[in-house]
């Protein structure tokens, strides 16, 4: 069993200087409690703690490393580019290399515009799609997440067809008021949000799979009639592809599912791990971006080296070799057969949700299909399977509210560790 002396003194230094030690909330355990294991380096799918404890990852950094930690090719490509510097404020031609490489990858776009993270991103293409229609609001998804700009950080009111509420203060009325939020998967409701507010509506933005509720998966046709509401009032649909884009599909969830989106969003695994995120679309759409057209959106490091290169060489490894996702969904599957098979024995009442290398399992006894049911599962047992899997060297994400994140560096052997260490661990919890 793990101990965690190190992270433990380096948690409570982080707190005198960190708001609340930690860089980005959930990795305080804030939801599960105990102390935050602090990571000194990986390689593949396996962990290791300033403990020099070691455990096999499922969260693969949120996503990015879909190949796992300190990819060779990777690691080597930003060893060969930091000699140049790392930053130069001007065009090179590398950012050329990964948008073409974009385009050529996912479906319906033909412009992409790099930016630093998930939420700006997403930010931005809210922009771009309020400058386009000349319309201001929005529609969001109850548990879809698409970073802390203000304008998401919005709760649904009692009725989803009311105005939102923000749930964070430091978010103005005005902001919330234009943010509508929906019943993921309830496309009456949907419908009902977009009468209430006919001709005001910018866009509608969803994670096409859902994975900051827990992995949620759109019910057959969702995503169909999501697209034709949006062609009948001229609302654009925006994919939030941060995290299912270049995981579910090489063209992401346009691809998997097939379903156009007028604007895809993406992050983290497009610089390999590094801080980037982009928004693409037709340039019907995207010659509304500054310095074409008047939406202004810029960035200071935007497209910076480094992580262009760390990017352009992940995603070509994905493009050249398309197995991966093959591989990734068959591990996946093996796994949920795994963790099923000892669920249902351990007597607990679950769910397991899963879509390609995104998968969940819920502490409940319904059907996870949106936030409410997803909240459902966020109770004592939760915790409580997050530290018996963590003792046992299994990596979870600290939340119920997050999908694990497959790699393809996990090997069978790991697989088999990861279900025999559910197995004990539901064991343990009784
Ligand atoms: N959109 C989705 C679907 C996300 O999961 C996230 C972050 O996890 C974001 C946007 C925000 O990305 P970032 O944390 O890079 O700002």
């Amino acid at each position: 069993m793990h101990q965690y002396k190190r992270s433990s003194e380096l948690f409570d230094q982080a707190q005198k200087y960190i708001p609340g030690g930690v860089n980005s909330p959930v990795r305080a355990f804030k939801s599960v409690g105990g102390t935050p294991v602090f990571i000194k380096k990986a390689k593949g799918s396996i962990l290791t703690d300033e403990d020099d404890n070691e455990y096999i990852d499922y969260i693969s950094s949120w996503g990015p490393m879909i190949l796992g930690h300190a990819h060779p090719t990777v690691i080597k490509a930003i060893k060969d580019k930091v000699e140049d510097s790392t930053s130069f404020g001007a065009p090179t031609e590398l950012e050329i290399d990964i948008a073409k490489l974009i385009v050529d990858m996912v479906p319906n776009i033909d412009k992409v515009r790099m930016v630093n993270s998930g939420t700006e991103a997403c930010m931005s293409a809210i922009r771009v799609a309020r400058g386009y229609t000349g319309r201001n609001k929005f529609i969001k998804f109850e548990g879809c997440y698409h970073g802390h700009s203000d304008s998401f950080l919005i709760k649904a009111g009692s009725g989803a067809s009311t105005f939102g509420e923000p749930n964070s203060p430091g978010v103005t009325p005005g902001t919330a008021n234009d943010t509508l939020t929906a019943k993921y998967n309830d496309i009456e409701n949907v419908k009902q949000v977009v009468a209430d507010n006919k001709g005001e509506i910018a866009a509608i933005i969803i994670e096409a799979i859902a994975g900051n509720m827990g992995c949620v998966l759109p019910k057959k046709g969702f995503l169909e009639e999501l697209r034709q509401i949006c062609d009948e009032e001229g609302i654009l649909l925006i994919f939030d592809e941060v995290m299912s884009g270049f995981r579910l599909a090489k063209g992401g969830a346009q691809e998997y599912f097939g379903v156009k989106a007028d604007l895809v969003t993406f992050g983290k695994v497009i610089g390999g791990g590094m801080p980037v995120g982009a928004y693409a679309g037709p340039d019907e759409i995207m010659k509304v971006v500054s310095p074409v057209g008047p939406v202004y959106q810029a960035g200071t490091l935007s497209g910076n080296p480094i992580a262009m290169i760390a990017g352009y060489t992940l995603l070509s490894e994905l493009n050249e070799n398309p197995q991966h996702f093959t591989e990734l969904a068959d591990k996946c599957e093996y796994l949920h057969k795994g963790l099923d098979k000892v669920l249902a024995d351990s007597g607990f009442a679950y769910r397991i949700n899963r879509c390609g290398s995104m998968i969940s399992v819920f502490f409940t006894d319904v059907d996870v299909v949106d936030f409410d049911t997803a909240a459902t599962a966020n109770n004592e047992l939760f915790p409580k399977f997050f530290h018996e899997m963590l003792k046992r060297g299994i990596y979870l994400p600290p939340s119920s509210f997050e999908s694990y994140f497959l790699s393809n560096s996990l090997t069978y052997e790991m697989l088999d560790k990861t279900i025999q260490a559910a197995k004990e661990s539901l064991e343990a919890m009784k």
